[in-house]
């Protein structure tokens, strides 16, 4: 049997090439049929690569007999059924520390981007409306408080980051922590009373599912704004389009949304919100290193070495 990963996205060429030197190499594209390709390599298919986007299921899972291992190319794992990959014997690893300083780096470019209108000011001077009226005001940084909602590699570094603006940070998670200077919040409508700006830094999947609700973003209230870099499932989208557009809230700056790569249309039209498409690691280097890391945990697993980066289950 020809030992075949099945690639749904993230790598690069130079770490598919790594890949095509020890096993037949199979990405689903527009140019060929995913089905026909799965259905005739079913029993080949070892490894799975998988990205934030692509759901790996049990299903999927279950069709695949000889699967041993998903290399997800990501910190966040919320799109494999973890509980399926333990019942089935398949090992999950994934890319996490390496993520964080690209990922904190786009949540300070969304602060900034929404609180002084950077963006909205970049489109002002292209179609020249500069020269019918100055610019609109935004809103300083230095002295306010950002609310971090999950204060783990990425929350610390947003944390660190915001810290040097001169703003203050206080932070929800499910367990406080010893060796960080900022205030804990055991409750997150609390934190989102005190806070300017509320950012997003915790894990999708169930546990977080709408945490941002109606109630917190009234809690952030018509002066407060949402960032958001952690997954679409955090925040009720519906919740927040209404909020901006009832004028509950100033404005966000999203990386993430709940069904990519679809942006509901309120959002589109919103002079308040900044849109990103889900670039938070999109950087050169931080996707070779990713793409490393994941060749590196499929080669260890198929040497019958330890996995890198393991994911509990
Ligand atoms: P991490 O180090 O594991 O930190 C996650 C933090 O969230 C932990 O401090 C955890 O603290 C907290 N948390 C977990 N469950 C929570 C809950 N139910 N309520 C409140 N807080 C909770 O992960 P990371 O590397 O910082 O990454 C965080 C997430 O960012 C990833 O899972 C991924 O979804 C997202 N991400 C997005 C991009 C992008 O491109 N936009 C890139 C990388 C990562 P407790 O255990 O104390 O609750």
């Amino acid at each position: 049997m020809a030992k075949a990963i099945l690639v749904l996205g993230g790598l690069l060429p130079e770490e598919m090439r790594s890949l095509e030197g020890h096993f037949v190499v199979l990405k689903p594209t527009k140019d060929n049929d995913p089905e026909l390709m799965l259905s005739e390599h079913q029993n080949d298919i070892v490894g799975v690569v998988a990205t934030p986007s692509k759901p790996v299921s049990a299903q999927l899972m279950e069709a695949l007999p000889n699967l041993e291992l998903i290399a997800q190319f990501g910190v966040g794992t919320d799109n494999i059924d973890k509980e399926a990959a333990a019942r089935l014997n398949i090992a999950v690893t994934n890319t996490p520390d390496l993520v964080t300083a690209d990922t904190a780096d786009i949540a300070l470019t969304l602060l900034l981007g929404v609180a002084r209108r950077a963006f909205e000011s970049d489109l002002y001077v292209r179609v020249g409306q500069w020269f019918s009226a100055p610019m609109g005001l935004g809103h300083s940084l230095t002295g306010k408080t950002v609310g971090v909602l999950g204060l783990g590699n990425i929350g610390q570094a947003i944390a660190k980051r915001v810290s040097a603006f001169d703003m203050n940070v206080i932070y929800h998670s499910r367990t406080q922590k010893d060796d960080v200077p900022y205030e804990y919040c055991d409750n997150l409508i609390d934190m989102a009373e005190k806070s300017d700006f509320l950012v997003c830094a915790c894990p999708g999947g169930e546990a977080t599912h709408h945490i941002v609700d109606q109630s917190v973003l009234e809690a952030l209230g018509s002066q407060g704004y949402l960032v958001n870099i952690a997954r679409g499932t955090v925040v009720d989208e519906q919740a927040l389009v209404a909020a901006l557009h009832n004028k509950k809230l100033a404005g966000a700056g999203l990386d993430v949304y709940e069904n990519e790569p679809y942006v509901p249309e309120g959002l589109l039209k919103m002079d308040n919100v900044v849109l990103l498409p889900h670039i938070g690691t999109a950087t050169v280097e931080t996707r070779t290193k990713m793409g490393q890391l994941v060749v590196e945990n499929i080669m260890a697993h198929f040497e019958g070495k330890p996995l890198k980066t393991p994911v509990a289950a």
